[in-house]
């Protein structure tokens, strides 16, 4: 029998108050796919990744990781999974290693094994040399690296990343989505990664539009590319969409 998928989003809505943010969301990731979830901002990409991290249920709508559901099997998922929000989940006045420490005994990590794995998470990300260093005095791609460290010290099964690439200037953010890719290679990592930078979905299995709360296309990326007939990502985004590629942040 095949594993389930990472994640199963099954008819999702969500409402805040009138403004309908998830309109009936069906998306299935598989053990090691890697998914961008592009929309512009407003496209509700924030309230499902909050959804499937189990941080708040759905109005309508099954939510599954796993095979499982967080009514019954929350701590089971949470352990298996890696979350990365847009904000900062980490402390700016501790190490690096003070940071991975702490979060690694959330997951009841200790001792050798806790040092083990910060020092495999620390060289898959390139950052060993800044783990004794304050998180506040590190670049931002930096202290991004180390919030992607975090993420990884439980080995999830499936990472959720809400535009992990934030402010990032052009090459810190290539960087870094080579470590994402390194992480699937190695550990088999299912990756949900939310941006609405259109770039960097190149190399994704597949890409999932969203907008307005509904899921409006979905493919590899040359199937989007042979779909709208363009040349680059971009204009197919804009072509399929009819959006623009970026739109300014609700006042
Ligand atoms: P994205 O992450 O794609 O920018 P969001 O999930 O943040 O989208 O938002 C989807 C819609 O829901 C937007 O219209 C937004 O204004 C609204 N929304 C999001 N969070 C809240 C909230 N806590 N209260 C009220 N409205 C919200």
């Amino acid at each position: 029998m095949s594993p389930p998928p990472a994640l199963d989003l099954i008819g999702v809505r969500k409402s805040y108050g009138k403004t309908e943010a998830l309109r009936g969301i069906s998306l299935s990731i598989a053990p090691g796919e890697i998914v961008g979830l592009l929309g512009p901002n407003g496209a509700g990409k924030s309230t499902l990744f909050q959804i499937a991290a189990g941080l708040f249920a759905p109005d309508a709508g099954e939510v599954r990781l796993f095979g499982m559901g967080y009514r019954d099997k929350g701590s089971e998922i949470l352990s298996r999974l890696g979350v990365m929000f847009q904000a900062r989940a980490i402390d700016l006045d501790m190490s690096v290693k003070a940071n991975l420490k702490f979060h690694g005994a959330l997951f009841g990590l200790s001792g050798r094994t806790l040092a083990a794995r910060i020092a495999e998470v620390a060289t898959l990300l390139e950052i060993t040399d800044l783990l004794d260093k304050p998180v506040r005095t590190l670049s931002g791609g930096n202290q991004r690296r180390a919030e992607v460290a975090r993420a990884l010290l439980n080995k999830p099964d499936l990472l959720l990343m809400d535009e992990p690439t934030v402010g990032l200037d052009p090459t810190t953010r290539r960087l870094l989505l080579r470590h994402l890719h390194a992480v699937r290679e190695q550990a088999g990592t299912s990756i949900l990664w939310a941006t609405h930078i259109v770039e960097e979905l190149e190399n994704a299995d597949r890409i999932v539009l969203i907008r307005a709360g509904e899921i409006i296309g979905a493919g590899t990326p040359a199937d989007l590319l042979a779909r709208s007939g363009a040349e680059t990502l971009t204009d197919a985004y804009v072509a399929l969409t009819g959006a623009p590629a970026t739109e300014p942040p609700p006042a």
